[in-house]
């Protein structure tokens, strides 16, 4: 009954408004089969991530941590864009959503049609290599085909072209995230938990500049008691489609 409430009121807000962004984390992929790390079932309940995701891990050794990421590829390239991507597509397409910035490596964003897309935290579809940077396209087959871990030509170990522990999303992708921050009059946060530094600035910065906090997520995040403005309760699926549907 809140939720329905709320939704009129997110749906009148959400037709006023001017410049809208949404920031997205791994709940919006639960629905595509993408585990997120920190629930139950997800890759952190196995594998210790400073062991295993870490990048100075990475360099020591490449092939422990490969073990992580094969599971994790997995997953990413037997998933599809759900309702949750879709939907926002179509507000797109209806000119209502300006960036769409994730802190997800899963591609199923661009996958879905959207545009106006900040990885903040990468792609797992492209591989990097760690000695000289160059950038390879990545596919299921080459995944299956690992080990051996994937080489440059330069021979230096590939690595999936996303932010590990203790590296930072790149400047330019902080910079443009932070300016759609401070410029937008609601941001919708879908499907994080809000504790992923400076992912987690984004609605704080856009909050001090005045803008609404559209919380979308099964449960209350570390955002939902100081920050939001209105909770949405509910799989990023079913709540974004009532949005859209109502607009
Ligand atoms: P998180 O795992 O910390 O939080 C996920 C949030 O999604 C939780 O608050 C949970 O309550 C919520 N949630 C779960 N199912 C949902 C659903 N169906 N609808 C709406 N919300 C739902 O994720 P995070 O904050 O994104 O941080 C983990 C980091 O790990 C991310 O920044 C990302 O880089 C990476 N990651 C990426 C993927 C991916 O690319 N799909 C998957 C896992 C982790
Ligand atoms: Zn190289």
């Amino acid at each position: 009954m809140e939720n329905e409430s709320n939704i009129i009121k997110v749906v009148a807000a959400v037709k006023k408004a001017k410049n809208i962004i949404a920031l997205t984390g791994a709940g919006i992929s639960v629905e595509s089969g993408i585990a997120t790390f920190r629930g139950k079932g997800g890759l952190w309940e196995k594998y210790d991530p400073e062991e295993y995701a870490h990048i100075i891990s990475f360099i020591k050794r490449p092939e422990k941590s490969w073990i992580m990421l094969k599971e994790m590829g997995e997953q990413i390239f037997n998933a599809k864009p759900n309702l949750a991507h879709t939907r926002l597509t179509k507000l797109q397409e209806m000119g209502k959503l300006n960036w769409i910035i994730t802190q997800n490596v899963d591609n199923l964003h661009q996958e879905a049609g959207s545009e106006h897309i900040i990885e903040f935290h990468g792609n797992y579809k492209t591989l990097r290599c760690i000695r000289c940077h160059k950038q390879f396209p990545f596919d299921k087959e080459q995944l299956a085909a690992i080990p051996p871990l994937p080489r440059c030509t330069c021979h230096g170990i590939l690595k999936p072209n996303v932010v590990l522990f203790g590296e930072v999303p790149s400047i330019e992708s902080i910079e443009l995230a932070e300016k759609a921050a401070m410029h937008c009059d609601i941001i919708l946060v879908i499907g994080t938990s809000g504790l992923v530094y400076p992912a987690a600035n984004l609605p704080i910065i856009a909050k001090r500049h005045h803008a609404s906090i559209i919380e979308i997520n099964t449960e209350p995040s570390e955002l939902t008691d100081y920050l939001t403005d209105y909770f949405l309760q509910g799989s990023a699926g079913d709540v974004l489609s009532k949005i859209v549907n109502n607009m």
